[in-house]
């Protein structure tokens, strides 16, 4: 379990800005001990333990990167084509039976070895081949169409970074580099609760005046391709003693709580009260829409994170307060959220002081151009304005609105989890 006391968030009640939370859960949040070793089929996703060393070269042998004709570079054509004797033949796997002699050529394969000797390789479709012969032209530049040993990667240099989350072109690298396991830190366990006297689990009748529980399916897809493994306990009913008590339970077998729900300033919001009963509570109001309320604790040594109630709220807020801490406690760097701009087609008009997120479909406009149309509607429940747009607008906390034809920051959806 990460080790956390309460008063390492001893932040009153101030209003936090979302770099200075993610800052603050970076420091204190500690990585979670243990680790496995798995195979390289089962390592997508997964977070590098250890820096990962080459214990090879690659290519791990100097080699031809075309079909064509290997010769020595001193044998270049250099002002008009010439004729050579074709003396050996290299496909990919073999090796060359004799060394380049002076004034031959080699019939050579893409992937094949380097003749010893040769070090230019001329395209097929540049030569003429005519019984035994082929005809070359001038002008190709020395060591043209040849792949050196180690130029891609050199032995002995790290590949990988400990805290990497391997993707398939990683796992391609480590099989390229030979190996078949890799040392992985073991998945974070997460808590999912949702909250609430109206929230009912699909499949169960619901009341009238009830809703279908979208919050803890969503968190649970979310927390999934983060590769955390998942404990989904169902849903608290608004009672701060029931809720108390199963938080606690909780935390004694989780890494992390995640709640939806509960956490604003209503009498019936109980998540709260039930957290400072059994931990140490520090009311995170943070500069977010839509977003604020978010909670932050401590249960028993374990994060604990109260995500609001509203979908799009808590669908937001997890991607910037709840992703990075399992970033932090998975010790993976926050990637770098590649923010791309594009030109707003709609005007918004924000409030200074805080960080807001607009719900965004991308266009090609007709000069080409991409253009971001904004969700007509606004609602932080309104499950459609994420199923229905690409990604999010980012308005930083100086911004005070937008105008068409102004460039802004686009994260895609896909970009955040
Ligand atoms: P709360 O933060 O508990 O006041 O909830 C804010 C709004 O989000 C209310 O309209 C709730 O009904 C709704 N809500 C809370 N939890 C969920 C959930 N798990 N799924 C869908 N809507 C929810
Ligand atoms: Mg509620």
């Amino acid at each position: 379990m990460a080790q956390l006391s309460g008063d390492c968030f001893a932040f009153g009640g101030s209003v936090l800005s979302i770099d200075d939370a993610v800052k603050l859960l970076g420091e204190r949040l500690d990585i979670v001990e243990g680790g496995e070793t798995i195979a390289l089929a089962s390592a997508d996703g997964r977070i590098l333990a250890r820096p990962i060393t080459a214990p090879l070269a690659l290519p791990p042998f100097t080699n031809s990167a075309v079909d064509g004709y290997a010769l020595r570079g001193e044998d270049l054509p250099v002002d008009r084509e010439a004729s050579f004797a074709v003396t050996d033949w290299v496909q990919a796997g073999a090796a060359a039976a004799a060394p380049a002699a002076a004034g031959k050529a080699i019939r050579i394969f893409t992937g094949a070895p380097m003749p010893e000797g040769a070090d230019t390789v001329f395209m097929q479709e540049d030569a003429r081949a005519e019984g035994g012969k082929v005809t070359l032209p001038s002008g190709l530049r020395r060591g043209a169409n040849v792949r050196p040993v180690g130029e891609d990667v050199a032995a002995g240099q790290v590949v990988l970074d400990a805290g990497h989350r391997l993707r398939p072109q990683d796992v391609a690298m480590l099989a390229a580099l030979g190996l078949t396991e890799v040392r992985v830190r073991r998945r974070l366990r997460v808590a999912v609760f949702s909250t609430g006297n109206e929230i009912v689990s699909p499949g169960e009748s619901r009341a009238p005046m009830q809703l279908f529980d979208a919050n803890r399916f969503m968190l649970i897809a979310m927390l999934g391709r983060l590769g955390c493994d998942v404990g989904d306990l169902g849903i608290l009913r608004d009672d701060p003693d029931a809720t108390a008590a199963v938080l606690e339970h909780a935390s004694a077998h989780h890494d992390l709580i995640l709640t939806s729900g509960g956490v604003s300033t209503g009498e019936a919001d109980y998540v709260k009260q039930a957290v400072e009963k059994v931990g140490t509570l520090v009311f995170w109001r943070m500069a977010i829409k839509p977003g604020r309320p978010v909670a932050m604790g401590v249960i028993g040594g374990t994060p604990f994170i109260g995500l609001p109630g509203n979908p799009v709220a808590s669908f937001i807020t997890f991607a910037y307060v709840a992703r990075p801490a399992i970033l932090a406690l998975s010790g993976s760097p926050l990637p770098r959220l590649p923010a791309l701009p594009v030109r707003a087609a709609f005007s918004y008009k924000k409030k200074p002081g805080r960080r807001e997120y607009v719900r965004v479909s991308l266009r090609k406009a007709e000069d080409g151009t991409l253009e971001a149309t904004k969700f007509p509607r606004e609602g932080a429940g309104m499950l459609s304005s994420l199923v229905e747009t690409d990604g999010l607008v980012e308005l930083h906390e100086q911004v005070t609105g937008v105008a068409p034809g102004q460039n802004v920051p686009f994260l895609s959806y896909t970009s955040l989890f």
